[in-house]
């Protein structure tokens, strides 16, 4: 297939997967129907016509704003959709059409959908983190690399579960959210011991600086428990292009 058809079908791919994960975004921690219910306008819960569904033109031909009661709409629909296009865009450029870029790009699409749940809600939806888990363990069976995907599950698991026991004990209250465990062990399963292990360190220093920040700004308590999944995400994205090269950095090439 020639590189223009590729590229086209990847737009087109990813602007409709980009606004199915806006719904995915504002449905899955309210526990609302994806199939049957109607697309609305959160603001004045308007249904949707056609022209309104069609993804990134629709925005910008509505000029960001509700046709029926002429609230903005959140600038977040347009930059999913065009994120999600991106995703498929960089996944290819990296890893060719290949079962490899195939699950990537499904990580990396199901972490952005996270990242932006994490953000808006505080919650990691058990109904991404446990497919995302199944697809990266069945691809390890099809790799034939099932013990290491295995392993770094469980490492993923178990170093965000121990944190959580130490904060609870610090301060007394629940520290740590399951889902970042949940996150965690299914990202580990797609890197395998090593390189979850450099995702993890990797993650720790961005939440870190996020804390900071926040003290800086003076946002939050230090005690507050800190959004960590998209600490986690943005870690999962750095190590999983330049893993092997901060690897190298350390260790010799
Ligand atoms: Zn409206």
């Amino acid at each position: 297939m020639s590189d223009i058809y590729i590229v086209i079908s990847l737009i087109t791919a990813g602007s409709i997967l980009g606004s199915f994960s806006n719904m995915l975004i504002y449905r899955l921690p309210r526990d609302e129907d994806i199939v049957f219910k109607r697309s609305h306008c959160p603001d004045c819960a308007h249904i949707l016509g056609f022209w309104q569904l069609i993804p990134i033109l629709s925005y910008v031909y509505q000029m960001g704003k509700c046709v029926y009661c002429k609230k903005r709409i959140s600038l977040r629909y347009l930059l999913v959709e065009v994120g999600t296009i991106g995703i498929f865009l960089i996944t290819w450029v990296m890893f060719g059409l290949t079962p490899y870029a195939f699950q990537m790009g499904v990580m990396l699409w199901a972490l952005h959908i996270l990242a932006w749940t994490d953000i808006e809600t505080g919650l990691l939806p058990n109904t991404l983190t446990y497919p995302l888990l199944g697809l990266n363990v069945i691809m390890a069976l099809y790799f034939q690399r099932l013990p290491d995907a295995v392993y770094g599950a469980v490492v993923g698991y178990l170093i965000f579960w121990i944190i959580g026991v130490i904060g609870k004990w610090v301060y007394k209250k629940e520290a740590m959210g399951g889902g970042d465990m949940k996150l965690s062990a299914a990202i580990g399963a797609a890197f395998g011991v090593k390189l979850i292990l450099l995702s993890t360190y990797i993650s720790f220093m961005i939440g870190g600086g996020m804390a900071l920040g926040f003290i800086v700004c003076k946002r939050k308590n230090i005690a507050d428990t800190l959004p960590l999944g998209p600490a986690i995400i943005l870690a999962a994205v750095i190590s999983l292009f330049w893993g092997q090269k901060i690897f190298g950095w350390y260790f010799g090439p």
